[in-house]
């Protein structure tokens, strides 16, 4: 039994999905090593989750224990994906390769304070003494520019002669490196972006910017669940998400949908944790006092259920609204509102330094 009398038997083993053409015409079959009875092979897939690829790889060890029945076979696989050619977007990871952490923010539903959190997490975490980033990849609704006080900044772009094509710089403030749709479109125009035009944009907010060396780089995802998050997640080397919610029982049952998002067998990425946002009110001139009005402690119950931590609890302060609205995060603060953020980077730091 020789490797090539291997391969001429693997001409038989055709490929369902392309014309029935055999693997080895379709150049699927990238190496043949015979050693006794034992025989490896090595197909190579052209795309992720080839639908067919269990069935060729059980064809291809049938169709050689037939013709050879003493052969203990072992197939491999590996995928070679053809390089992405899209109209208008033709953007690599170069930008993010010393990206330390590449985690998502994300909520099941809008409304929860995801993108809050995000920026006074960024903003805490630069003043632990990380180097942050923070794209906002929220097209439909931008708010970076808005809670960090940036609106109006127009981001510097410059052709990078080594790659070809267009960089943007972002806009630093509070120690920060930002990035968003908002610096480009004025609100109602991001409104009007859909499906893959919406999609491209906000990975190129992503993979086209100058991030240059960072600790953290956080995207602020947008809300909810759909084709955009999948696709996003497909594309962007995310290491893991943080996944925010308020402690309602619906925000809670879209939780599990954020988590399952990130989990599912096909990406399988970490989950940081969870942050329970507004998980009680706090009058400012009662500071001690908390009120449970959205329920007490669903975030544990949430977090324990889906076995992962539970990074921190944001209250509900009108000072963290008011933060949003004037564009300066509380987090800059060293009142308890600011001091439950730089709580919450403290932990997420701690669950990062542990996946490193
Ligand atoms: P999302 O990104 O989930 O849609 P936002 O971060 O935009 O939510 O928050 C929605 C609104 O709730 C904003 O006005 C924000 O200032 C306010 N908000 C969020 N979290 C808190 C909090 N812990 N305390 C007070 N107001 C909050």
């Amino acid at each position: 039994m020789t490797s090539e009398e291997i391969i001429k038997v693997l001409q038989e083993v055709e490929h369902p999905g392309n014309g029935d053409r055999n693997i080895v015409e379709l150049g699927m079959l990238e190496n043949v090593d015979v050693d006794g009875d034992k025989v490896t092979v090595s197909l190579v897939f052209p795309k992720h989750r080839d639908p067919l690829s269990e069935y060729l790889v059980g064809s291809c060890k049938a169709t050689i224990i037939r013709h050879f029945p003493q052969a203990q076979v072992e197939v491999k696989t590996s995928i070679k994906e053809a390089p992405k050619k899209k109209p208008g977007l033709d953007l690599g990871l170069e930008e993010l390769k010393n990206v330390r952490h590449l985690i998502g923010v994300a909520s099941g539903k809008g409304g929860v304070g995801k993108s809050t959190v995000a920026v006074n997490l960024a903003v805490a975490l630069a003043r632990e003494g990380y180097r942050v980033g923070l794209a906002d990849a929220d097209v439909y609704g931008p708010s970076v520019p808005k809670m960090t006080g940036t609106e109006g900044a127009v981001p510097d772009a410059f052709n990078d002669p080594e790659l070809g094509r267009d960089v943007i710089i972002p806009i630093e403030k509070y120690g920060v490196k930002w990035m968003s749709i908002g610096y480009f479109a004025k609100p109602e125009q991001a409104l009007i972006w859909r499906g893959p035009m919406a999609c491209n944009a906000l990975k190129q907010m992503i993979l086209q910017v100058r991030w240059g060396e960072l600790d953290f780089l956080l995207i602020d995802m947008p809300p909810g669940t759909g084709d955009i998050h999948i696709s996003l997640v497909h594309d962007i080397p995310f290491e893991g998400a943080v996944i925010v919610s308020t402690p309602q029982d619906v925000a809670l049952a879209d939780v599990e949908k954020g988590v399952n998002m990130f989990r599912n067998s096909s990406i399988d990425k970490k989950i940081f944790g969870l942050v329970e946002n507004m998980a009680w009110f706090t009058p400012e001139e009662l500071p001690q006092n908390r009120y449970y009005i959205f329920g007490k402690d669903g975030g544990a119950r949430m977090a324990a259920k889906y076995n992962i931590p539970l990074l921190g609890q944001i209250p509900i302060v009108q000072s963290i609204r008011e933060g949003g609205d004037n564009g300066e995060p509380v987090a800059l603060s060293s009142r308890p509102d600011g001091i439950a953020f730089a709580a919450l980077a403290a932990k997420l730091a701690e669950e990062a330094d542990k996946a490193d």
